[in-house]
C-alpha cells in the first residue's frame, strides 16, 4: 500500500489518495474539495480509481465527494449511518463556511465497526470511532501500520466535540480504547496538520495521555 497525502479547502484537511502498489488500484478518502488537485494526484501517479472513501461528513471532508465519484464513475462508501444527518445539512455547511455548493450523494454503503474496504489488493479494516460526530469511521492498515482516523485524533489534539450529537467521553472512549489498541507503531494521518503515531500521542497528548479509560 501507498499513499499520498493532498491538503484540500482553506482547511488544510489531509484528503488522502491510497493505493495498491501490484495493481496501481486506488482510493479517495475524504475528498473535501479541490478537486482538481484530487485529479491531478490521481493522474500524476496512473492509478485507476476505485473507491471514494469517507470517514465522517463534515464538509471539509466530504464537499467534493459526489463530483469525484460522478467523474470517475465510482461508489462512495462510509461513513457510518449515523452520520446521515452531516450528509443530509451538506448545503447548509457549504453556506456557514462559505465553501462551493456542495452536490448530494447517499452512499452506496455504510460502513460498521469491523467491516473491511478493499482496493485492488489492499484491505482496509474499519473501526467505527464516534464522538467528533457520531458516524465517524476510521480506515486501518494492518500490513503497513497506518490509519487514516479524520477529526478524531490529531498530533498533540482531538477532535472538536461542540457540534450537534458530538460527545467528549465517547470520543476518549474511541482514541483509548478503539486507536491506541492497535499499537504504539501505528503512524496515522489526521484529518488536518501534520502525521504521528499512537505511542507518541498516547504518551504526550494532553487530552488522552496518562491513565487508561
Ligand atoms: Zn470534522
Ligand atoms: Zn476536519
Amino acid at each position: 500500500m501507498r499513499y499520498k497525502i493532498i491538503p484540500v479547502t482553506a482547511f488544510q484537511q489531509n484528503c488522502t489518495l491510497m493505493w495498491c502498489e501490484e495493481t496501481r488500484r486506488a482510493a479517495v478518502i475524504d475528498p473535501g474539495g479541490d478537486l482538481a488537485s484530487i485529479t491531478a494526484a490521481i493522474a500524476q501517479e496512473e492509478l485507476e480509481l476505485e473507491l471514494v472513501l469517507l470517514t465522517h461528513a463534515h464538509i471539509d471532508h466530504a464537499g467534493a465527494t459526489a463530483d469525484l465519484a460522478a467523474e470517475f464513475d465510482v461508489p462512495v462508501v462510509g461513513p457510518h449511518l449515523e452520520d446521515k444527518f452531516w450528509i443530509d445539512s451538506l448545503a447548509q455547511q457549504s453556506q456557514m463556511f462559505g465553501f462551493p455548493a456542495a452536490t448530494p450523494f447517499e452512499p452506496s454503503r455504510w460502513l460498521n465497526d469491523g467491516d473491511e474496504v478493499s482496493f485492488g489488493k489492499v484491505t482496509l479494516e474499519v473501526l467505527h470511532c464516534p464522538g467528533h460526530t457520531p458516524g465517524h469511521v476510521v480506515f486501518f492498515h494492518r500490513d503497513s501500520k497506518v490509519a487514516q482516523v479524520g477529526d478524531v485524533l490529531f498530533n498533540g489534539s482531538i477532535g472538536r466535540t461542540d457540534f450537534p450529537k458530538g460527545d467528549h467521553p465517547t470520543l476518549i472512549s474511541s482514541i483509548r480504547n478503539k486507536l491506541f489498541p492497535l499499537g504504539d507503531d501505528v503512524q496515522f494521518i489526521p484529518g488536518h496538520g501534520p502525521m504521528s503515531n499512537f505511542g507518541y500521542e498516547r504518551k504526550t497528548n494532553p487530552f488522552v495521555a496518562g491513565k487508561a479509560g
